[in-house]
């Protein structure tokens, strides 16, 4: 049996090289659990097991409906011997009749009489359908019975009648995938996903201009189901515009000045008020000074949220006013295009937005990242930093 670690959940574990996003059924958002090859893998050490008690006769494997229609199919790939197949399907949710008879939807079949059965079920977690199943069976003339599961929660099982055959010893967490869904949504998933339950993260993507960071934030948004707010673009939003706002902003914008922060503070958090079923935020371009990043520690006390880390990322100026020549050329932003009000820019970040280093390595959550690379490689240094949070 394998034995799934309850250490802390890896968004990596199906492929540590290609981050999997999370994956989102109705309401919710489920992330990778388990690989294809490790549940295959399960399933073939389950048919072994089964194969060297059975080999020498043939049993009827009955899979327990909807959930175990994969795992029944990949069990029979697995086992070399001669078998028979079927399936049941309990009433859900209703268990005992009062006559002590299970209500079933479908009935094992008649001719088990002197047969051995192995009941293939997807999971067993408090044991309520096993009761079932057991009651079921000991109303029937099999020559024997067993059971076997294919995920188990050992946490949680009340551990009132013996499982026979176990593939996985799983955390007691809600999965999807298999075979097994959420309000029938994900049963065609090959992979296993478990409830996504990681709380709010709010991030700070800091670095001087051209440093990548609305281009990290564009990545970082979907794989971490963040809401993106770059308090750049709603300015250039506003003035293009032409709202009050927007007309206020560009004399400041124009110049590569930073725009007053009662401005700006009052328009970030109007951005976020108008979000507030976000599940976390990238703050892209604000904090800027000291008092936005107060006024926004005591803004997201408000709300019962906090920062829970600075992204910096790091590039060495002459890099940077490079790159941002570049994007001037594409992007027609007039900031980007001319050599001294990229300076200023700087200037204006050294004096007033570099101090916010100290400010958040005091609290403890300054991570520095080097920017320098393939967009892709940074955006996996910045992953790493947000998985060890
Ligand atoms: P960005 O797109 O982040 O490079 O921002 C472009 C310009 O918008 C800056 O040079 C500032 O003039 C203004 N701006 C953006 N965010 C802020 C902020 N947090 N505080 C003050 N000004 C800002």
């Amino acid at each position: 049996m394998v034995v799934i670690q309850k250490e802390k959940s890896k968004w990596y574990l199906c492929n540590p090289k290609k981050p999997k996003p999370l994956i989102k059924l109705h309401d919710k958002y489920f992330k990778p659990f388990l690989s294809e090859a490790q549940i295959l893998a399960a399933v073939k050490s389950v048919a072994q097991k089964v194969a060297a008690d059975y080999k020498d006769e043939t049993p009827v494997f009955v899979g327990v409906l909807n959930g175990s229609f994969m795992f029944v199919a990949d069990f029979l790939k697995e086992y070399q011997h001669p078998c028979e197949v079927s399936f049941i399907k309990l009433s859900s949710y209703q268990g005992l009749t009062s006559t002590g008879i299970v209500e079933t939807l479908l009935d094992p079949p008649d001719n088990l009489e002197g047969k051995s059965v192995i009941i293939l079920e997807d999971i067993i977690d408090s044991g309520r359908t096993l009761k079932e199943l057991i009651h079921l069976f000991n109303n029937t003339n099999v020559k024997e019975y067993k059971i076997a599961s294919l995920f188990y929660k050992s946490e949680v099982y009340n551990g009132e009648y013996a499982i026979d055959y176990i593939g996985i010893d799983i955390p007691d967490k809600f999965i999807v995938g298999y075979g097994l869904d959420y309000d029938e949504l994900g049963r065609n998933l090959r992979e296993v996903y478990q409830l996504n339950e990681k709380h709010m993260i709010n991030l700070v993507l800091f670095g001087k201009p051209g440093a990548g960071k609305g281009t990290q934030a564009e990545f970082l948004k979907d794989q971490y189901n963040l809401k993106h707010i770059s308090t750049g673009d709603v300015f250039r939003y506003n003035i293009k515009n032409g709202t009050e706002l927007g007309n206020l902003a560009k004399s400041y914008m124009d110049k590569g000045d930073l725009v007053p922060d009662e401005v700006t503070i009052k328009m970030l958090q109007d951005e976020v008020e108008k979000h507030t079923d976000a599940s976390g935020f990238i703050f892209d371009g604000f904090p800027r000074t000291v008092a936005q990043a107060k006024a926004l520690d005591e803004f997201l006390k408000t709300k019962e949220m906090r920062i829970d880390a600075t992204l910096a990322l790091d590039a060495d100026d002459e890099v940077l006013i490079q790159r941002l020549l570049e994007r001037g050329k594409v992007s027609g932003r007039t900031d980007d295009q001319d050599e001294s009000k990229i300076r200023n820019r700087f200037e204006e970040y050294n004096q007033k937005t570099a101090p916010l280093q100290a400010y958040y390595e005091t609290q403890g959550k300054y991570h520095s990242v080097n920017g320098i690379g393939a967009i892709e490689d940074i955006t996996r240094r910045l992953g790493k930093v947000i998985e060890e949070l």
